[in-house]
C-alpha cells in the first residue's frame, strides 16, 4: 500500500502562532516598559530628597554657627577676653564655609544664598565694630550694639526662611518618592497577574500549534481525510492492548482509477479523490473512522456492529461510488472493490490491515460488491494478488515483452518460424519468465489481455520481417481461457487485419488439455481458426489426457512433441518409443511434427532420423529478442547460401 507524504510547506497553526506571539511581545514590552519608567521615576524623586535633606542639614548647620557666634558675641560684651576677636573671626570662618557649601548644592536658590552671603557679611562687619569698639575704652555706643543684633538677628531670620522652605520642598520631595514607591508597588501585582495571563497565552499558543502540527501530520492533504497514521493513532487509543470482538476494517480501492488519472492527468486524478472522499464522508456512519491509505485506497473502520454492520456499510459505499462522478467536464465511472476483515484475537492493526487487503484483491478478482476476508485467502493468495495487480499495472506500462525461438527443419536446416515467447520486464525484479506469472494469472482476464498484447507484437514483428525481406512465420501460445473465449475467433482476424498479415503466417498453440475441457467448443473454434487460414499446432503433446480417438476429431495442423520426452529419448528406451510413435501417428494423419527442447546434435540426428519435420530447441538458439532473431535469421540465411554441411536455414523474401 502507498503511504501518503505531507507538505511541510502548509503550517495551519503557524499564522495564529505568529500574532499570538508578536501579541505576547507587545505587553512584555509595555509591562518592561512601565516598570523602567516608574524605577526611573522613583530613583529621582529619592535623589532629589535625599539633595533637600542635606541642604535642610546644611541650614541648620548654619543656624547653629550663628547662635554660636551670637552667644560668644554676647559673652564678649559681659566679660570681654583679648582672643575674642579671633574666636568670632574663626566662627565667621565656619559659617562662611557652610554657606560656600550651601551655594554648592544643586537644590539652593542663588538668590536667598546671595542674601546670606550678604547677611553674614554685615553680620560680621557688625560684630567685629562692636568687638573692637569694645577692645578701645569708651566702649560701643547703643547704635552700634543695635546694629549688630540686627544684622544677627536678619541672618538668623533669612536662614530660618530658606530652612523652612528648604524643609518643605524636602518633605514635598519624600512624599513623591512614596508615591512612586506605592504606584511600584500597586503594579507589581498587575505585571505578576500579566505574567500569569501571558505564561498561560504563551502555553496555550504552543499547544494550538502542536495541535496544528500533530493534525496536520495525521490529516491526508489532499482530501482532509484523516490519513494511515491517524488510524493507526485511532486504534491504539481505542484498543489500549484489547481486543473489540465488534470490530472490522473495510479496505476500499478504486476500480479504473489509473485510467482516469493516466487519460485525464493528475490535476484531475485528485480532483476525483477528493470528490471521492466526499462521498464516503457523506456516506459512512459518523461514528465509523475514514481514512485515505493513500493513492486511491480509503479504509474505514469501526468498533461495534461485527462484519454484519461493515457489510452493510460496504454495500452503502459501493452504491455511493457506482453513480458517475464529474470530472473535467465528463462523466466518469469508477467503482471501487471492498475487502472487509474482522480482528482475529489480535489487536495488530498491520495483520488487520493485510487481511481485509486480500479480500479486497479477492474482491478486484471476482467482481463481488465486497468480500468478506477468510481463512482460505492465505498470505499466498496476497502475493498473488500483489503480482496480478502489478502485471495489470505492467501491462498499462507496455512492460510485457516477446522473445522469439526458431523453429528449424531438420531436413536442410532452414529457419521455417519461430515461437513467440512472452517475458515481462519487471519495474524491480527484473526479466521475467513466463513462468513466474502466466499460470497465476490462467483463470483471470488479465490472461486474455496478455494473449492479446503478445498475438498483437508477434504479428507486427512479422510484419516487420516481412518488410526487412525475411518471411518468418510466427507461432503464438493460447491458454485454455483465451480459446474459449467467445470473441476469441473475431478478436484473432482483427489483430491479423490490423498487422496487414497473411494468416497462413500465424500458428496457435493450444494444449491437449485446452481441447478436452470443451471438446465441441474446441473443435468449433479451431474450425473457425483454420476456415481463416490459421494453423493450429497442439503443444506440450504427450503430457495430456487426449485420447488418439480425439486427435483424429480435432481440426489441427502440428504436433509439438513435449520437451520431457525429446530430452530424455536418447537415453530413455520408452520415451524413445513413445516420441517414435508420436511422429508416426503424426504422419498418418498427416499433421507436421515439431520437437522441442532439442539441446544437443545427438537427439536432432535421432529425430531427423525418426522422421521429425522441424526442430526447436537450446541446440538452435535459446528465445532471443526480436532484433537477436533478425540478426540469427540473416546469419543462417547467410550459412546457407554458403551451402553450410549442418544446420542451414533462413527463409528468403
Ligand atoms: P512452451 O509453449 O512449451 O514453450 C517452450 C518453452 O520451452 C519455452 O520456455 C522455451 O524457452 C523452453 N525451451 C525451448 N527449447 C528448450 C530447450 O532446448 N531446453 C529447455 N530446457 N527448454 C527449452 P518459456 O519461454 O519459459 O515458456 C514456458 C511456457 O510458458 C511455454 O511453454 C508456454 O506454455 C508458456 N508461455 C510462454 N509464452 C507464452 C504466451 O505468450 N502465452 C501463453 N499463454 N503462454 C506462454
Ligand atoms: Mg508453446
Ligand atoms: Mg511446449
Amino acid at each position: 500500500m502507498k503511504g501518503q507524504g505531507r507538505d511541510p510547506s502548509v503550517s495551519p497553526a503557524s499564522g495564529p502562532a505568529r500574532w499570538a506571539t508578536a501579541g505576547v511581545l507587545l505587553v512584555i514590552a509595555v509591562v518592561g516598559g512601565l516598570g523602567l519608567l516608574s524605577a526611573n521615576r522613583l530613583a529621582a524623586a529619592t535623589a532629589s530628597a535625599q539633595q533637600t535633606t542635606t541642604l535642610s542639614d546644611l541650614y541648620q548647620d548654619a543656624r547653629y554657627e550663628v547662635a554660636s557666634i551670637d552667644d560668644l558675641y554676647h559673652i564678649h560684651l559681659f566679660t570681654p577676653r583679648a582672643n575674642d576677636d579671633a574666636t568670632s573671626a574663626q566662627a565667621f570662618r565656619r559659617l562662611t564655609g557652610t554657606v560656600e557649601a550651601l551655594a554648592a548644592q544643586p537644590q539652593a536658590h542663588a538668590a536667598d544664598v546671595a542674601a546670606l552671603r550678604a547677611d553674614v557679611r554685615s553680620y560680621a562687619e557688625a560684630v567685629s565694630g562692636t568687638e573692637q569698639a569694645t577692645a578701645e575704652a569708651n566702649g560701643a555706643d547703643t547704635a552700634q550694639l543695635q546694629r549688630t543684633d540686627d544684622a544677627g538677628s536678619a541672618l538668623a531670620a533669612d536662614l530660618g526662611r530658606s530652612e523652612e522652605a528648604t524643609h518643605l520642598a524636602s518633605q514635598r520631595d519624600l512624599r513623591a518618592a512614596s508615591d512612586e514607591a506605592r504606584l511600584l508597588n500597586g503594579t507589581a501585582p498587575i505585571v505578576l497577574g500579566a505574567s500569569v495571563v501571558l505564561a498561560f497565552l504563551l502555553v496555550g499558543v504552543s499547544r494550538r500549534y502542536r495541535q496544528g502540527i500533530e493534525r496536520q501530520e495525521l490529516t491526508d492533504t489532499l482530501t482532509g481525510l484523516p490519513n494511515r497514521w491517524a488510524l493507526t493513532r485511532h486504534v491504539d487509543k481505542l484498543h489500549n492492548g484489547t481486543e473489540e470482538t465488534d470490530s472490522w476494517l473495510l479496505v476500499l480501492d478504486l476500480d479504473r482509477f489509473k485510467e482516469v488519472n493516466d487519460s485525464l492527468g493528475h490535476q484531475h486524478g485528485d480532483e476525483l479523490l477528493v470528490q471521492v472522499a466526499n462521498r464516503l464522508r457523506t456516506t459512512v456512519s459518523e461514528a465509523h473512522f475514514v481514512v485515505r491509505l493513500g493513492g486511491d485506497e480509503f479504509a474505514v473502520i469501526a468498533h461495534a456492529g461485527g462484519v454484519s454492520e461493515g457489510a452493510a456499510t460496504a454495500l452503502a459505499v459501493q452504491a455511493a461510488l457506482q453513480a458517475p462522478f464529474v470530472v473535467a467536464r465528463l462523466q466518469v465511472q469508477i467503482g471501487a472493490s471492498i475487502g472487509l476483515a474482522a480482528p482475529d484475537g489480535s489487536s495488530d492493526l498491520t495483520a488487520l490491515l493485510r487481511r481485509a487487503d486480500v479480500a479486497m484483491y479477492v474482491a478486484k478478482q471476482t467482481s463481488e460488491p465486497y468480500v468478506i476476508f477468510s481463512q482460505d485467502h492465505d498470505v499466498h493468495t496476497a502475493d498473488k494478488l500483489r503480482l496480478l495487480s502489478e502485471l495489470r499495472n505492467g501491462l498499462g506500462n507496455d512492460e510485457l515483452v516477446v522473445y522469439y525461438q526458431p523453429k528449424v527443419s531438420l531436413d536442410d536446416g532452414r529457419l521455417v518460424g519461430v515461437e513467440a515467447l512472452v517475458r515481462w520486464q519487471h519495474p524491480t525484479r527484473g526479466l521475467l519468465p513466463p513462468g513466474v506469472f502466466v499460470p497465476q494469472i490462467e483463470n483471470t482476464t488479465l490472461m486474455d489481455r496478455v494473449t492479446a498484447a503478445v498475438l498483437e507484437r508477434a504479428l507486427n514483428q512479422v510484419f516487420a520481417w516481412f518488410q526487412q525481406g525475411y518471411l518468418i512465420p510466427v507461432s503464438v501460445n493460447i491458454p485454455t481461457r483465451s480459446l474459449l473465449h467467445e470473441d476469441f475467433v473475431a478478436q484473432v482476424q482483427a489483430a491479423l487485419l490490423a498487422s496487414g498479415v497473411d494468416p497462413a503466417m500465424l500458428t496457435l498453440e493450444i494444449t491437449e488439455s485446452s481441447a478436452m475441457q470443451d471438446p465441441a467448443r474446441a473443435v468449433q473454434v479451431l474450425h473457425a481458426l483454420r476456415a481463416s487460414g490459421i494453423r493450429v499446432s497442439i503443444d506440450d503433446y504427450g503430457t495430456g489426457y487426449a485420447s488418439m480417438a480425439y486427435l483424429k476429431d480435432l481440426p489441427v495442423d502440428e504436433l509439438k512433441i513435449d520437451r520431457s520426452f525429446v530430452d530424455t529419448a536418447l537415453a530413455d528406451k520408452a520415451s524413445r518409443i513413445l516420441v517414435t510413435s508420436i511422429i508416426d501417428l503424426a504422419g498418418r494423419l498427416g499433421l507436421t511434427v515439431v520437437a522441442e527442447g532439442v539441446e544437443n546434435h545427438a537427439t536432432a540426428d535421432l529425430l531427423r532420423a525418426g522422421g521429425c519435420q522441424i526442430a526447436q530447441g537450446y541446440h538452435y538458439s535459446r528465445p532471443v529478442p526480436a532484433d537477436e532473431l533478425t540478426a540469427w535469421a540473416a546469419y543462417n540465411r547467410s550459412v546457407r547460401d554458403g551451402a553450410h554441411p549442418l544446420e542451414v536455414g533462413g527463409v528468403g523474401a
